[in-house]
Formats: structure tokens, sequence, C-alpha cells
């Protein structure tokens, strides 16, 4: 409306209180050229996550949690009753784990922006004193806590040694100026390291199926992890060495003459008592991975026409994708940083080569156990002997943390007086003060989504059948 009246108007010779628009002109002219006004905090956003690689990410874990949905309790929808089911041996109960991140400024405003279809707000981590909280809640008993009686429980039934520390499993922390560092994937990774004996103790015997919202810190990998990006084509220099694998039993067989190296395991990096002393305990680098998989760098000469000298490191393709990325990410970080706004979700696959023999880099990322390669996160929880999972995209009508946090945001904002001592002792007051039917009913409007989306429809009819659903209630 400004921009129109004190621009655009007088430029043209309009000038005066009777050529100015009103804001509900603004308003109107703005629904029209096909933006939409959105508030800045997390909420359930349609426009945007229904792009082709989003949608197919969203069937994954659907189809994953309609499998593993047989094992978990059920809640009665009209009394929010909790009941086990008697599974047949060897199986074991399932329990739904959400984690999420919420960051509460001190002096948090209701404020609007105006976007294009297809813009989203991303998060970002708020200016001056905040209070960040990460937590986790499940349908049974709200949030990923024992209460005073639980805590007698535990010191009189657990041996000394196996008694926990930590017993409330969220993490609350004052980022910003002179304050906290900011959360990062080695907080959360400490987090989940105490969040699991507390699972553990209030559901024994039973699997955890901890899911987490897709953010690159989520998916971070551990240093050690089967990843090309960490590695140099040659021997040696800086580059990670990643643990030592399995060579994958889908390779190619081996020819006649060929060392059969399937199923063997394979060390990154050279022993001590390699023959060339000037690469002793050096990592191997891609070519020497590659060489030592006699049937991929067959197939990789084979490809060159047989003249080993040819084999190319980093083809063009897969090198020019890689800019093309970073280019892209740039353009994102730039974007985000000059009003958190970004078309589209930027994701851009590196290496669309389309071939798997293009080059040694691309072919390496494409051996199996380098394809395999999981989190941090989804390997420690593994080998915890529970579930990982991350939620598809944009998807927060998939997270009931996400309404739980909404819910804290309005009481916060009912009492706040803005000061960061207040914001300080009264958030975590708030998150405990919430009801475990009210988490419940957060859940149960999560099932009926991925109920609907199980169904084959898309986000606006899914909305449609949660809305429709509600009221017909
Ligand atoms: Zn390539």
């Amino acid at each position: 409306m400004q921009h129109v009246n004190l621009v655009i108007l007088p430029s043209m010779g309009y000038s005066g209180k009777h050529t100015n628009i009103s804001k509900p002109t603004a308003t109107w002219w703005l629904n029209k050229l096909g933006y939409y006004s959105k508030e800045v905090k997390k909420g359930i956003y349609i426009d945007g996550h229904e792009h082709p690689d989003v949608t197919q990410a969203r069937k994954c874990y659907i189809s994953r949690i309609a499998e593993l949905h047989p094992f978990m309790p059920i809640v009665n929808n009209e009394t929010l009753e909790v009941s086990y089911l008697v599974l047949p041996p060897g199986k074991r109960i399932i329990i739904a784990i959400y984690h999420d991140e919420m960051s509460v400024a001190t002096n948090e405003q209701r404020h609007c922006v105006w976007l294009a279809e297809e813009q989203q707000i991303l998060r970002k981590k708020g200016n001056g004193r905040s209070i960040h909280v990460s937590d986790f809640i499940l349908e049974t008993s709200r949030r990923l806590f024992l209460t005073k009686e639980q805590i007698t429980e535990m010191h009189c039934t657990l041996p000394h040694e196996k008694q926990l520390t930590v017993t409330d499993a969220h993490v609350i922390i004052h980022p910003g100026k002179n304050g906290d560092p900011w959360w990062d994937n080695a907080q959360l990774m400490k987090q989940i390291e105490c969040a699991i004996p507390i699972f553990e103790f209030l559901h024994p015997g039973a699997v955890g199926m901890w899911i987490f919202d897709c953010s690159s810190a989520h998916e971070a990998f551990s240093e050690d992890a089967l990843n090309v990006k960490n590695m140099n084509i040659n021997p040696g220099d800086k580059q990670q060495c990643p643990q030592p694998s399995k060579i994958p039993l889908n390779n190619l067989p081996p020819i006649p003459g060929e060392r059969d190296t399937q199923g063997t395991i394979q060390l990154m990096v050279y022993g001590s008592d390699h023959e060339n002393p000037d690469l002793r305990g050096k990592a191997k680098g891609i070519k020497a991975v590659l060489q030592e998989r006699s049937s991929v760098w067959r197939k990789l000469v084979q490809a060159v026409g047989g003249n080993e000298k040819k084999v190319v490191g980093l083809c063009k393709i897969c090198k020019a994708s890689q800019i093309e990325k970073d280019r892209l990410l740039r353009i994102a970080s730039q974007d985000q940083a000059e009003g958190d706004i970004i078309g589209d979700d930027g994701s851009f696959n590196p290496s669309d080569s389309g071939s798997d023999t293009c080059c040694m880099t691309r072919a390496l990322s494409q051996q199996q156990d380098f394809l395999d390669e999981k989190p941090l996160i989804e390997r420690y929880i593994e080998e915890k002997g529970h579930i990982c999972l991350f939620l598809p995209k944009f998807h927060c009508e998939l997270d009931p943390i996400e309404m739980y946090w909404g819910w804290t945001r309005h009481q916060y904002r009912t009492v706040s007086d803005q000061k960061f001592s207040t914001a300080k002792a009264i958030i975590p007051q708030i998150l405990n003060f919430v009801d475990v039917k009210l988490i419940q009913k957060f859940f149960r409007k999560t099932w009926r989504y991925i109920d609907a989306y199980e169904k084959g429809l898309d986000a606006h009819q899914a909305a449609f059948a949660v809305k429709v659903y509600k009221s017909h209630r």
C-alpha cells in the first residue's frame, strides 16, 4: 500500500489524499496477483510441498509407518485411553517418539509476510536472546521424562551403575549474544544418548520409533561415514578416512584371473606395514578403494576403451553439477540472509549424470555400501535397537510436536512481558503444564493425515479430509 501510494502513483502524476489506495485494496490486489500472507512462524504449509521428490519421500515415509502401525499401542479416539496389544512371540511393541526444536524470541510478535505461490518461510535463528527447546513427545506419556514417582521407582529397581542421571529428555538453552552456543548436531547427539534410556525405562522391551524432521543437521553423517564428498581421488593429504566396509555382494562377479573381493572387509586406510613407506597409515582415496573392488574398476576401465589412464577422477558432469549445486546453495543462503524466503526447496541432485561409469567419484558413490550409509543419529538409534525415521520436508502436519510448539507459543504470548528473564522462567513451566490428553489430540490429528495420505490423497485433499473428519465428529 505504501509503495503504491508513495512511489507508484506519484510517479504517474497522481498525488493527494483522493488518489491513495487503502489497506484492504492492497490486500485484495496481492491476493488477486497470487500472493498469500503467512504468519512468520512454523505451521502447516501446503504450497510447495507437492514437488515430485517431496511426494516421493512422503510415500516412503507413509508406507514405512503403515508397515509398523500394527505394532503400535491403540489410542481410543473418543476416550483417548491407551491400550497395548498382545503381540505374537518375538514381536515387540513399537512406540512413536517425535522430536523437534523450537526457538522463542523473547520479544516474539506476530507478523506477516506476503509470499508468492511456491515460496516458503525458512526457519531462522532469530536475533537477540531466545529460548531454544529441543524435546520429544509420545502419545503414551506426553513429554519424554520421568515423574517424581518414576524416579523413586527407578532408584529402587535399577542397579546403581544403570541409574539414569538425566530423567528429563528436554534440553533448553538460551543462545544468542553472550548466551549459549547455537544448537547443533553434537548437542542433539548428546540429548539422544540421554533420551533413549529414559524411553527404555518407561517402556521396557518396546522399540522406540524416533522421528526427526528432515534438516541437514539431523541428517549429518559422521566423519568416518562412507561419503565420497569427504574423500580425495588419490591417497593421503587432507581427507577423511572412512570406517572399514564390506565390499558389496551385488557388484559384478570377478572374471578368471581377477581377485574375488566381494563380501570381504575393505580398510579405507593403508596398514602400517604397507610396502610403500610413504603410504603407511594414509587414507587410500577413491581410486585405490575402487581398484580393490576389481570388477568395479574393470567396468570403469572398459568404459573408456580399456585404457586405465583414461579413467577420470571427477567428470565434467559430476563436477559441473557440484558447482551448480554450490551456486544454488549460495543463492539460497543469500535469500535466506535477506528475507528468509526461497522459492522451491532448493533441493538439487548433484550427480544426475545417469551413468555409474562417468567417473571414479560417481562409481564409488553408487556402490551399495556407500548408498546404504546412514546419518549419524540414525546409525546410533539403530545400534541401540530402535527405529529412526525422517519426516518428509515441509510436512509439519505429520509432526504432532509442531502443534505442541504452537500451543506453547500461544500460552507464552498471553503471559509474556517481552523480558528475557520472564521467558526463561515461564517457558519451561508452560512446557511442563501440557496435558497428556492434549498431546494425544495432536497425535490424533497427525494420524488422520497419515491415514489420508495412505489412502492416496494429495496434500490439499488430505487437509480437506482431516477438516471434514473433525467437523463431522
Ligand atoms: Zn561423473
